[in-house]
């Protein structure tokens, strides 16, 4: 294998056939498009390169589903040499067959050579199908792709499925937890906003991606969608809002010198606060807040917050020195 390091970017690939939604999902998520704007995206003929400068900088590659990446003039190195995780899109509303099939094949030679990829399986366009037969296929297509994988002797394939739809957020969830999975030290994040979000009574705490609105860790308790799209309708609220009143749009740039790390909070008519902190120029940290008392506690909650961002920026040094080192030890 390749020692030297092609990119130093975790890569995500985006692949399916042709129609099933691959650009669609990535103008929503990664270019902020309106839903039904994907209406009018010109289908996928070519490979696609879309680096996402967010802080992780994974690379989008949006494949033409017809293009026939297993033939030998294909570099499969160049493909999957430095790969986090494959995403395969197939249209929950059209015939899948055709999808799954070429979906076990690509499986079969990939871990051949690449054993560690994470294969996320997208069954994407759920928006237009009922409950149970989302169900139904959710359990055929799942039980066509493991019952192939083990006959082919391959047990216990890290193969993962999501329902997805770009008209909610099922499609940023997924993404969500796709990401974390290529996420150095998550488990620190998750018990430092663990800790936080016990000592402050946050009833759920998010550090999201701003420019995705993808988040990349939170604490443990349970997701809860409504929690969710709340902190995420925020995050926008807060970018449009910076953007009307700070941003010279003729100029391109920033009307003068901006707030480091910008804060903000809402109270609801329920007494739920939502606390948004900037955490670097990335990562923005969101909480939703059921307490009463909150409001008299502003002072308390920005200080911890303050805390954890020092503790965070620290864990993100320490994997990036840790990386150098494993680079120059590779390269020695
Ligand atoms: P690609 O060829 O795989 O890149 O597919 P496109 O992104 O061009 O999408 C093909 C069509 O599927 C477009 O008309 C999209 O509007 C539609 N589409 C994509 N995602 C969804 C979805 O989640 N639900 C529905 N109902 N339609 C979708």
């Amino acid at each position: 294998p390749n020692t030297q390091p092609r990119d130093a970017k975790p890569r995500l690939l985006l692949m399916g056939l042709r129609r099933s939604g691959k650009s669609s999902i990535a103008s929503v998520v990664f270019h902020k498009m309106p839903p039904n704007e994907t209406l009018f995206l010109e289908s996928t003929t070519r490979i696609q390169k879309d680096s996402i400068h967010s802080f992780m900088d994974f690379q989008v590659w949006d494949f033409p589903g017809q293009l026939e990446y297993l033939e030998p003039s294909f570099d499969l190195e160049d493909i999957f040499g430095s790969l986090g995780a494959l995403v395969w899109v197939i249209d929950a509303q059209d015939d899948y067959l055709d999808s799954v099939a070429r979906l076990n094949r690509t499986i079969l030679t990939v871990q051949q050579y690449y054993p560690g990829i994470n294969i996320e399986v997208f069954i994407h366009k759920v928006d237009g199908l009922s409950d149970e037969y989302r169900q139904d296929t959710f359990q055929d297509i799942v039980q066509r792709i493991s019952d192939e994988l083990s006959d082919a002797g391959y047990e216990n394939a890290p193969v993962h499925y999501y329902l997805t739809s770009i008209y909610d957020y099922s499609v940023f969830e997924a993404f969500s937890k796709v990401i974390q999975k290529l996420i150095p030290n998550l488990s620190t994040l998750e018990n430092l906003i663990n800790t936080l979000a016990n000592n402050c009574g946050f009833e759920k705490t998010y550090l999201f991606d701003v420019l995705s609105k993808i988040y990349i860790a939170s604490d443990t308790r349970p997701v809860d969608m409504a929690c969710y799209e709340m902190c995420s309708d925020y995050i926008d609220v807060i970018v449009d809002i910076s953007e009307l009143y700070s941003w010279d749009h003729s100029l391109r740039k920033p009307k003068g010198d901006q707030v480091q790390e910008a804060e903000s909070h809402v109270v609801l008519h329920d007494e739920t606060m939502i606390h948004l902190m900037e955490m670097n120029k990335y990562l923005c940290l969101v909480s939703v807040i059921r307490n009463p008392e909150a409001k008299e506690k502003k002072g308390l909650i920005d200080m911890n917050c303050r805390t954890f961002q020092d503790a965070l920026n620290d864990v993100f040094s320490r994997s990036w020195e840790q990386e150098q080192e494993e680079r120059a030890a590779a390269a020695a």
